[in-house]
């Protein structure tokens, strides 16, 4: 099914209908893309994933069965709606599978570049009234939708990791984005189970500006040995009542995305407090992204996770 936009433009001083969301586009199949078929396919919308590696939409059909799997022995989704909602999700490496979606939601690595050449070749493919949407965590979305040929559909739709356990989407404006755009992304989440806090679009929104710089400071501690892996993290487990320690939660995001937020933040605050921990940087230079690649603070190829310092 298609959205229907019923009404655009409505006169003035009219509120603008909402478009109906039946098809949902991702494109990105790493951690947050399939985060984000799993919730959509469960909440009945027909999904269509998008990645430009075969393998990442192999992995994510995996990784999407596991967790339903184990959120059917919890009791918390029958068997028969986890078959339904995985029957309901298409896989391709193309743009144009996208043609029919009334929303994409781009989930692809955080770099600027990458999200804007994937727009440029989404764009042509997709049909006039499609949302446009970014899981970006930090880049302004009114640059990004600016450079697509519907800033006023282009929306921030940030979700947290893992998203099917996290309750919350953060929404960001950009400053050509339209009210039907707002409630309809808005609706979204809310048939998503998620609900929603609004930032403006400033670098790394809300969640992200308080977040990175305090994993970005753990690193700093790390860096000039005020303590090491173990004691920071349990510190702040115990000390603050974090429920994960910030250098496992920087892995857990993944160090390549705490890196490029704190670049992001650097750049568009112009502030110093906000430069990437030397430390930091090294570890995305060896490549130990965390998680994601079994290595970062710990390293996950035992039992158990190991600091690495
Ligand atoms: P990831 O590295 O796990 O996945 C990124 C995926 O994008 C990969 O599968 C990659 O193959 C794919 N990709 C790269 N270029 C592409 C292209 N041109 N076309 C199609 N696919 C392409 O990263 P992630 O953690 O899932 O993050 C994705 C986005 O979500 C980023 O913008 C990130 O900032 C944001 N985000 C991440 C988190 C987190 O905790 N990791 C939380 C919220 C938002």
């Amino acid at each position: 099914m298609n959205a229907e936009v019923k009404a655009t433009p409505a006169p003035a001083g009219e509120t603008l209908a909402t478009p109906v969301i039946a098809t949902v586009g991702i494109i990105g199949a790493g951690q947050m893309g399939n985060g984000i078929a799993h919730v959509s396919a469960l909440a009945g919308l027909n999904v269509v994933m998008v990645d430009v590696k075969p393998e990442a939409l192999d992995k994510a059909r995996a990784t999407m069965t596991k967790n339903m799997d184990r959120q059917v022995s919890k009791g918390q989704v029958t068997a028969a709606d986890k078959d339904a909602a995985l029957a309901r999700i298409t896989a391709s490496t193309g743009m144009e599978a996208l043609g029919d979606c009334d929303i994409v939601i781009e989930a692809a690595t955080e770099k600027e570049a990458i999200k804007q050449a994937i727009y440029k070749s989404l764009c042509p493919h997709l049909k006039p009234s499609a949302i446009l949407a970014s899981n970006t965590s930090s880049i302004s979305i009114t640059r990004l939708g600016a450079a697509t040929d519907r800033p006023e559909r282009f929306i921030g739709m940030h979700f947290m990791n893992p998203v099917p356990v996290m309750k919350l989407v953060e929404v960001i404006r950009g400053i050509a984005t339209d009210e039907p755009t707002f409630q309809a992304v808005d609706a979204l989440a809310a048939k998503l189970g998620k609900t929603t806090a609004t930032s403006e679009d400033f670098p790394a929104f809300i969640v992200n500006r308080i977040l990175v710089p305090m994993i970005n400071e753990a690193a700093y501690a790390l860096h000039e040995g005020v303590g090491n892996i173990t004691s920071i993290d349990t510190a702040m487990k115990l000390g603050a009542n974090h429920p994960m320690g910030p250098l496992e939660l920087a892995d857990f995001i993944g160090l390549d995305t705490c890196v490029e937020i704190m670049n992001v933040l650097h750049a568009g605050m112009g502030d110093s407090k906000y430069r990437p921990c030397p430390l930091l940087v090294k570890y995305v230079e060896a490549g130990w992204y965390g998680r994601k690649t079994g290595k970062g603070f710990y390293d996950y190829s035992g039992d158990t996770p190991r600091p690495t310092r």
